[in-house]
C-alpha cells in the first residue's frame, strides 16, 4: 500500500473511464450500486471521446464542409478564397470534445459515482491499489476492467518520431507529404483528414486490400475515391526501413521483391491497437490475457474470476466504442442481478471514409466461407433520388438474406450518411427481419435510407426501380 493511501470499501470498481467504463459505471449506479470510477486521465471518455472517434469526427465533418463548398460550385455557388486556419479548426475541435467530457463528468457525479483519477492495478482478486495523487486502497465486491486499448508500434522499424492517431488528431501542422502507414479505419479516416486539410497523402497497406475486414465491392469505391484525392494508395506493400532525416523521414517499402525509397514530411503510424491488459496486476488473480493480451469472459462479460467482469478492446470481438459500451451496460446489470447477456445479433462497423462505409450481421464474405445459401440485393446510389439531390452518386446498398427461409442476414451501404442508415439494419437483425418484412416497411421519401428498402427489394425480386428481367422485357 502507498504511503498516505485511504483505504475504501467497493460494490462496484470501474477501471478505465471511457465510453465503456463510464456507461457501465452510470448503469451500476441507477440500478443501486455504490460505484468507483478509476480513470488514469483528468477527464472522462476516454481514447473514443478525448483523442479518437469524437475528434476525428470532428476534423472530418470540416473537411466535409470544405469539399461540399468547392462541389456547390456545379450549383451555381461559388465561394472565393476558401482558407484554413489550423488553429481555429484545433481550437474548435478541443471545444467540441470539452464539451462532451464536461457532460460525461456531470453525469457521473449527479449519480454520485466516486471518480478516483490515478492507475488501478490488482494486489489480489478483491483488492486494487490506486496509484497517484488519489492513492487509495479499495476493496470490491466487483469489478468491471475496461482499460481499453493503445496504439501498435510498426514493427520492424524506428517508430521514433511518428505520428500516431493522438498526434494526427492534434492537428499541430498541416504536412505537405504525409506518409500513412495502414489501411485500415484510422489510416484511412486520418488520410482523408490530411488530404482535405491540403496534405499530399500516400497510403501503404500491408494487404491486398485497404479496410480488409468489409467486403471487397465496398472498399473499392472507398479505395477508387481515395485514389482520386491522395497521391498514392500502395497495396501488399510494406514499409522495411524508416529513418528520421532533415525534419523528415526517409522510408523505404517493398512490393513484391521491389524496393524504393521515398521522403515524407510526417508519417503517422496506424497498423491497429493492442489491448491495455499488461500492467494491471491480474497476475494477482486468475485471469490470464492470451498472448495478443485479450481476457477471455463468458456471454454475461465475466471473467475467470467471477466477481470480475471485463468489457471492450481487452476482450475478443470488434474493438469498437458502441461493442464496449453495451458490453458495459450488460456487466453493471449482471452485477445488479438482472437477467442481462451480450446476445447481440450483430455490432455494426462503420468507417468514416469518403464515402463512408458500414455493415452489420453477415457480410457477404464470410456468408461465402461459411458456405450458406444467400440472395443478394445490391441497388446503387446513382439511381437514388434524394442521392441525385445531393450530388452524389458512389455508392450503393447490398442486402443479403437466407436464400431459403428469406431471413435477414446482412446489410452493407457504402456512400453518405452509410453510418446513420445502418441502424435500420441494426434493428432488423435484432428483431430477425425477413427480406419482405424490410421491403413490406414505409420508408420515407425522398431520404438516402430508401437504398436500403431498394437493395432489399432488389433481393426479393420486387425492385420498382430496376429494370426487369431480361426475358419480361416487351411482355
Ligand atoms: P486496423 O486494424 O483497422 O487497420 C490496420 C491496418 O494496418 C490493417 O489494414 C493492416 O493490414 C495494416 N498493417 C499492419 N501492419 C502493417 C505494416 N507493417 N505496414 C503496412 N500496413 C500494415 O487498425 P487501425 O486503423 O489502427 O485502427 C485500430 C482500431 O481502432 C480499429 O480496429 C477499430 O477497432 C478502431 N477504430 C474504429 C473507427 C471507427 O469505428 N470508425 C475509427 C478508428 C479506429
Amino acid at each position: 500500500m502507498e504511503q498516505n493511501s485511504s483505504i475504501r470499501q467497493a460494490e462496484v470498481v470501474v477501471v478505465g473511464g471511457g465510453p465503456g467504463g463510464y456507461s457501465a459505471a452510470i448503469r451500476a449506479a441507477d440500478l443501486g450500486k455504490q460505484v468507483v470510477l478509476v480513470e488514469e486521465r483528468s477527464q472522462l471518455g476516454g481514447v473514443c471521446l478525448i483523442e479518437g472517434c469524437i475528434p476525428s469526427k470532428t476534423l472530418i465533418h470540416a473537411v466535409e464542409v470544405a469539399a461540399a463548398a468547392e462541389h456547390a460550385a456545379k450549383m451555381g455557388l461559388s465561394f472565393s478564397d476558401l482558407k484554413l486556419d489550423v488553429d481555429v479548426l484545433r481550437r474548435w475541435k478541443e471545444g467540441v470534445v470539452d464539451d462532451l467530457t464536461q457532460g460525461i463528468a456531470g453525469l457521473v457525479q449527479r449519480r454520485g459515482i466516486d471518480v478516483i483519477h490515478g492507475r488501478a492495478r490488482f494486489t489480489d482478486n478483491r483488492t486494487i491499489a490506486v496509484a497517484g495523487a488519489e492513492a487509495t486502497t479499495l476493496n470490491l465486491e466487483h469489478a468491471i476492467i475496461a482499460t481499453g486499448s493503445r496504439v501498435k508500434e510498426v514493427p520492424g522499424v524506428d517508430n521514433a518520431g511518428l505520428w500516431t492517431s493522438v498526434e494526427a488528431l492534434n492537428v499541430s501542422e498541416v504536412p505537405e507529404r504525409l506518409l500513412v502507414i495502414g489501411g485500415g479505419y484510422i489510416g484511412m479516416e486520418l488520410g482523408r483528414v490530411y488530404a482535405g486539410l491540403g496534405s499530399r497523402v500516400t497510403v501503404v497497406e500491408f494487404m491486398p486490400s485497404i479496410l480488409i475486414t468489409a467486403d471487397k465491392d465496398l472498399a473499392e469505391v472507398v479505395l477508387k475515391n481515395s485514389r482520386r484525392r491522395f497521391e498514392e494508395v500502395m497495396l501488399s506493400t510494406k514499409v522495411v526501413g524508416l529513418e528520421q532525416s532533415g525534419g523528415g523521414f526517409k522510408v523505404t517499402v517493398e512490393r513484391e521483391g521491389e524496393t524504393s525509397t521515398l521522403e515524407y514530411d510526417r508519417v503517422l503510424a496506424a497498423v491497429g491497437r493492442r489491448p491495455n491488459t499488461d500492467d494491471l496486476g491480474l497476475e494477482h488473480t486468475r485471469i490470464t490475457p492470451d498472448r495478443q493480451g485479450l481476457i477471455e469472459t463468458d456471454a454475461q462479460c465475466r471473467t475467470a474470476e467471477p466477481h470480475i467482469f471485463a468489457i471492450g478492446d481487452i476482450t475478443s470481438g470488434i474493438a469498437l466504442a458502441h461493442k464496449a459500451s453495451r458490453e458495459g451496460k450488460v456487466a453493471a446489470e449482471v452485477i445488479a442481478g438482472r437477467d442481462a447477456a451480450f446476445d447481440n445479433v450483430t455490432v455494426p462497423a462503420v468507417v468514416f471514409t469518403d464515402p463512408e462505409i458500414a455493415y452489420a450481421g453477415l457480410t457477404e464474405t464470410e456468408a461465402k466461407e461459411q458456405g450458406i445459401a444467400y440472395t443478394k440485393g445490391k441497388f446503387p446510389l446513382a439511381a437514388l433520388g434524394r442521392g441525385r439531390a445531393l450530388g452524389k452518386k458512389e455508392g450503393f446498398a447490398k442486402v443479403l438474406a437466407d436464400a431459403s427461409s428469406g431471413a435477414l442476414l446482412g446489410v452493407a451501404v457504402v456512400g453518405p450518411h452509410a453510418s446513420e442508415m445502418i441502424a435500420e439494419a441494426v434493428i432488423a437483425l435484432e428483431m430477425k427481419a425477413t427480406l419482405n418484412d424490410l421491403v413490406d416497411t414505409i420508408h420515407p421519401h425522398p431520404t438516402l435510407c430508401e437504398l436500403v428498402l431498394e437493395a432489399a427489394e432488389v433481393a426479393a425480386g420486387s425492385s420498382v426501380h430496376s429494370n426487369p428481367p431480361r426475358k419480361r422485357r416487351g411482355q
